[in-house]
């Protein structure tokens, strides 16, 4: 589509034209987004759900880009970052926070009014929409343990999803596709706030000696496979900094890939690939990935 057809035609919602990716997700890899959205509204959000529909333009909802591997070769179309969409509301035990809203925020938030059950989640660097999504999890906790609902956008209708009305499992939630989640409740427990934030700090510690936190990265690339631990397989294999070009399997956590030095969303991609072929070659593992690919790769 012309470009200035399309600016001209997109008057009431923030966003960027040909936005550089990388600077929207974790890894710091990825080409451009034709459309990059900043929806600050519901009403904006619809709006962009419905002229890509009009359009016939691909859409996709970006939370903060930590699950994400964006091609080299960009995005054609909208791409709506959540970001800008946040706000917390606590009343009694139940919390409740837009989409955008850092998850960690909703966790401090949480621990601040003496509230118990998302203290385990404090260091995951997701949004609230992508937590809810894939069910994120860590410390033995998972994002739906404590949630009662949450509330999504489809076909122009706004829905409260009950979490007994939903399939899900680790690192896995049915049924989301086409859906632009909007916000997520939870009820907690009451629990003493310094006891609260003592584990966060522990667990804010075990992260920060356990991962490469100082190098870009989109957390664990692989889910857990059944009886094993991907990080051990591939560790196992003698995978821990193996490189392709710019990436490297992180010599600190063999489950993270890193972008060690300028890599390439392909770099990237193609180490994955590696590591799936020679662990399943090795131990018999099929390594599934946690992590989603957007866009063209080879
Ligand atoms: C250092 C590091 C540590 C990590 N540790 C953990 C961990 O301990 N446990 C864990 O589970 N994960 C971990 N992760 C991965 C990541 O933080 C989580 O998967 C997080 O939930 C992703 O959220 P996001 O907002 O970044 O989603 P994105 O990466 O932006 O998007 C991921 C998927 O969610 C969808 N999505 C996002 N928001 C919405 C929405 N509002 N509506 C509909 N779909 C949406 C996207 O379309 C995409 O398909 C880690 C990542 C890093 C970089």
């Amino acid at each position: 589509m012309n470009s200035k057809v399309f600016l001209k035609s997109l008057p009431d919602v923030p966003f960027v034209f040909e936005a550089q990716l990388s600077l929207y997700t974790t890894y710091r890899v990825g080409g451009v987004a034709q459309v990059l959205a900043l929806p600050e509204t519901e009403n904006q959000i619809k709006y962009l759900m419905d002229f890509s529909k009009k359009k016939h333009l691909p859409f996709r909802v970006l939370g903060l880009g930590s699950n994400i591997l964006v091609s080299d070769l960009g995005l054609p179309g909208i791409t709506c970052c959540m970001k800008h969409f946040q706000g917390i509301k606590i009343e009694g035990k139940t919390i409740t926070a837009l989409a955008g809203t850092a998850l960690d925020d909703v966790v401090r938030a949480s621990i601040k009014e003496g509230l118990s059950g998302l203290e385990n989640l404090s260091g995951i660097p997701g949004s609230v929409g992508g937590a809810v999504f894939m069910n994120a999890g860590a410390f033995k906790t998972e994002t739906f343990d404590k949630l009662i609902s949450f509330t999504v956008l489809k076909e122009d209708i706004v829905k409260e999803i009950k979490k007994e009305d939903v399939k899900y499992e680790y690192r896995k939630v049915w049924g989301l596709e086409g859906c632009v989640i909007l916000s997520a409740t939870w009820r907690l427990d009451g629990g003493e706030k310094q006891i609260l934030q003592n584990r966060r700090e522990e667990i804010l510690r075990s992260r920060s000696a356990k991962q490469p936190l100082d190098y870009p990265s989109a957390g664990s690339v692989f889910k857990r496979p059944v009886g094993a631990y991907a990080s051990k397989l591939i560790d196992d294999c003698g995978l821990r900094g193996l490189k392709v070009g710019g990436a490297q399997v992180s010599t600190k956590h063999a489950g993270f890939i890193i972008n060690y030095q300028e890599a390439t969303a392909q770099d990237i991609y193609n180490l994955i690939k590696e590591v799936q072929k020679i662990v399943k070659a090795k131990t018999g593992f099929e390594l599934e990935p946690e992590q989603i690919f957007w866009g063209k790769f080879e």
